[in-house]
């Protein structure tokens, strides 16, 4: 009789856990898979899949305005939201089913129910009461939206879960925070017509990024119409007859059909029985795990959003791959987490990869600066103002690029190209030598040669 029911059992169906399943099913294991809500986790359901969606869906109005200057007359383009939701809702069932496919091709067992650890082999599946044994056990539950619980009227508002399911397209939108989301979720109510306000509890969005990107996609978004209120939070929120007030700090009102959170995300871990049989968890609740994912009870392992590391899908697609290589097939190889390439998909866009200036600045020292901010080709008969930043930051002593920067169009297709050229260590040098391909925005790249000298200081 074998000993275990499962080599492996996954719990959470999300980007981590469906690759580790996978890849450990096609070495030979025998996996089985838990998850409480649909297939595909956060980014395919309710995250990066379909706010990429949204994100096009809002960006046709400027193709609308931009037409015009090229001839095209649009008369009574009018958008629905219900249509778009519906669109979008047919996609994310059929990667869905795609998702479960694989699954099934790879003799993967899934159980869709919440499932929980009962003992370092044992995972107790909640729905059938049943437990069942694994050699391995692998924990990739994701994340959550934090909420701020103690805010008086804190059940009115929404998070980005229920954005994406909204019955009506909110014509008032307001919301906290100054991240990723808080950032992305503006420009697309914004592109579809919504009167927007971000209330960022700072000074400055985006904290964090290059500062060049943060000033200029402040300008680009408040250009655009976006309301943000700096240095401020929540105090209370009541419903009115006509929609929603949010009392903020320093007496303000602000009134809304949909109040959105997007104050940050937490490690999906609670009542999943971790602390119970031993698992390490760090203070916000995230897995604590070692190089190969190993967590303080070596038959547990961690991947993804839940170790609260770098919570991006392609991060947690890899660990997972590397863990199950690592573990079921024989071959051990881990996760490089230098230049992650990223991008914050407001309108307009932000491609970053490596250090940003402040970073770089503080690693090495000296750095030399190269920058352009123009208005794109296509931007001038549109008739449109808003401008292109691209910034490279050079380490001054060995010439090598470790950090692009761009904001406008297309910085995420252009960005993850630079990735490879940081990863390879190339010097700008390289940059220059590289011929330029006209006419693009990304030729920018390899045509900067003038070192940025900040006012009032001396060229290095
Ligand atoms: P998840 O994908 O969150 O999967 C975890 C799964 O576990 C979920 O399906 C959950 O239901 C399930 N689960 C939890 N507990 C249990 C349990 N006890 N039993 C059974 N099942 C359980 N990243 C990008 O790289 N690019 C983007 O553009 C991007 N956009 C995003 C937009 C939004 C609005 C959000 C919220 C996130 C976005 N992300 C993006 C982040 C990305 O979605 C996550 O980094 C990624 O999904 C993490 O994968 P994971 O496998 O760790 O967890
Ligand atoms: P972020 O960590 O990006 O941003 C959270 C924001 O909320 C910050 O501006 C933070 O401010 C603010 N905040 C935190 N706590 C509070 C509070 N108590 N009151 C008011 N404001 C608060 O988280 P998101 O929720 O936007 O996204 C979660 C993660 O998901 C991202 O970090 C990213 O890893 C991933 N993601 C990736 C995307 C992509 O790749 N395009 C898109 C969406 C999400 P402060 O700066 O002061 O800390």
């Amino acid at each position: 009789m074998l000993e275990f029911d499962y080599d492996l059992f996954v719990i959470g169906a999300g980007s981590g856990g469906v690759r580790a399943a996978r890849i450990a099913a096609s070495h030979g294991a025998r996996v089985a898979i838990a998850e409480e809500y649909r297939i595909g986790g956060t980014c395919v359901i309710r995250g990066c899949v379909p706010k990429k969606l949204l994100v096009y869906a809002s960006r046709f109005t400027d193709e609308f305005e931009d037409a015009e200057g090229f001839g095209w007359s649009l008369e009574g383009a009018r958008f629905d939201w219900q249509s778009l939701i519906a669109a979008k809702d047919n996609e994310i069932a059929r990667l869905e089913a795609v998702y479960g496919a694989t699954l099934a091709k790879f003799n993967v067992e899934l159980f869709a129910e919440r499932a929980t650890v009962a003992a370092p082999h044992g995972v107790k599946l909640t729905q059938s009461g049943r437990t069942v044994s694994a050699k391995a056990i692998l924990i990739a539950t994701g994340g959550r939206p934090n909420l701020d619980e103690n805010l008086p009227g804190i059940e009115h508002v929404i998070t980005s879960n229920e954005a994406f399911h909204l019955k009506e397209m909110p014509r008032r939108v307001v919301i906290a925070g100054g991240g990723y989301i808080a950032v992305e979720f503006a420009s697309i109510f914004k592109g579809l017509g919504a009167d927007v306000t971000l209330i960022y509890r700072r000074d400055k969005i985006l904290r964090g990024f290059d500062e060049d990107l943060r000033n200029a996609l402040t300008t680009a978004m408040t250009s655009r119409g976006i309301h943000i209120i700096a240095g401020h939070i929540f105090t209370r929120i009541e419903k009115t007859q006509t929609g929603l007030a949010g009392h903020i700090t320093g007496g303000e009102v602000v009134e809304a059909d949909q109040i959105m959170f997007a104050i940050g995300r937490s490690p999906n871990t609670a009542g999943l029985g971790l602390e119970g049989v031993g698992v390490k968890l760090s203070g916000n609740g995230a897995v604590a795990v070692e190089g190969t994912w190993q967590t303080s009870v070596p038959s547990i392992y961690a991947v993804g959003d839940v170790t609260d590391r770098v919570n991006l899908t392609p991060v947690a697609i890899r660990e997972g791959h590397a863990f199950a290589d690592t573990v079921f097939g024989n071959k051990a190889w881990t996760v490089d987490y230098k230049a992650i390439p990223t991008a914050v998909f407001a309108t307009p866009e932000i491609g970053t990869v490596g250090f940003s200036e402040h970073e770089a600045r503080a690693q090495y020292g000296d750095i030399d600066i190269y920058k352009a901010s123009f208005r794109p080709m296509k931007a001038i008969l549109a008739g449109r103002d808003e401008r292109m930043l691209m910034k490279l930051v050079v380490e001054r002593a060995s010439d090598r690029v470790v950090g692009v920067h761009i904001l406008g169009p297309d910085a995420a297709e252009i960005v993850q190209m630079a990735a490879v050229a940081i990863r390879m260590g190339a010097k700008k040098s390289d940059f220059d030598q590289t011929m330029a391909l006209h006419p693009s925005a990304a030729e920018e790249l390899v045509t900067l040669r003038e070192k940025w000298i900040a006012p009032g200081e001396a060229a290095g």
